[in-house]
């Protein structure tokens, strides 16, 4: 919704990590040895990625979706803006709905669409947009998402207060329907 309503480029840091192991390639091989357990890839590797599209995205107005999961990711990105505003958007649900939303979540291997196992169900004939395979994130397990969320709490949680110090942080409720957070979303970036 973002990315049509203001022109943006999308950077989710978790598709490019899914993109690389699917290809194999070599960060692709370390990124599943975090990602499979719940864990978070190194920060020296996600900056290195960070640094890299922004040499090459200078003048484009970028949506990050994922990143920075930690404080010396959300440091190290202020110094590589170098005062670029920049807009941080949180978007709070209790672990009880992501822990129901990641397990019933599925995902298409083709093109990446996001569909619920629960909300609307699964094409019998695969991805509606793309025709591809729909599957389960194994960090969508049950075992996994348990880490997952206490590495969010110890890691990425604190992100928050980082960006609340610099007045930048836009807390939206996540809770509800697709329409319900979208529009909150844009009030909060009113
Ligand atoms: P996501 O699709 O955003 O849920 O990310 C899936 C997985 O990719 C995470 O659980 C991490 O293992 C890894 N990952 C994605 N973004 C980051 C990041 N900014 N820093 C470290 N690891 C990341």
């Amino acid at each position: 919704m973002l990315k049509n309503q203001f022109g943006m480029l999308h950077l989710s840091t978790g598709d490019l990590l899914r993109d690389a192991a699917k290809n194999g390639t070599g960060l692709g091989k370390l990124a599943v040895t975090y990602m499979n357990k719940g864990e978070l890839v190194p920060n020296k590797v996600m900056l290195g990625i960070i640094d890299s599209y922004l040499r090459v995205h200078a003048d484009d107005s970028i949506l990050f979706d994922g990143f920075p999961r930690t404080e010396e990711q959300a440091a190290q990105l202020e110094k590589m803006l170098n005062g670029y505003p920049v807009k941080v958007l949180a978007l709070t649900v209790p672990d009880e709905s992501v822990i129901n939303r990641l397990s019933s979540r599925r995902v298409c291997e083709g093109c990446g669409k996001l569909y619920n196992v629960t909300l609307g169900g699964i094409p019998e004939d695969g991805c509606t947009d793309c025709g591809g395979k729909i599957y389960q994130r194994k960090d969508d397990m049950p075992e996994t998402i348990a880490n997952r969320l206490s590495v969010y709490h110890q890691q990425t949680e604190p992100v928050m207060e980082f960006y609340e110090n610099r007045n930048m942080l836009l807390e939206v409720d996540g809770e509800g329907s697709l329409q319900a957070v979208s529009d909150r979303i844009m009030e909060a970036l009113a």
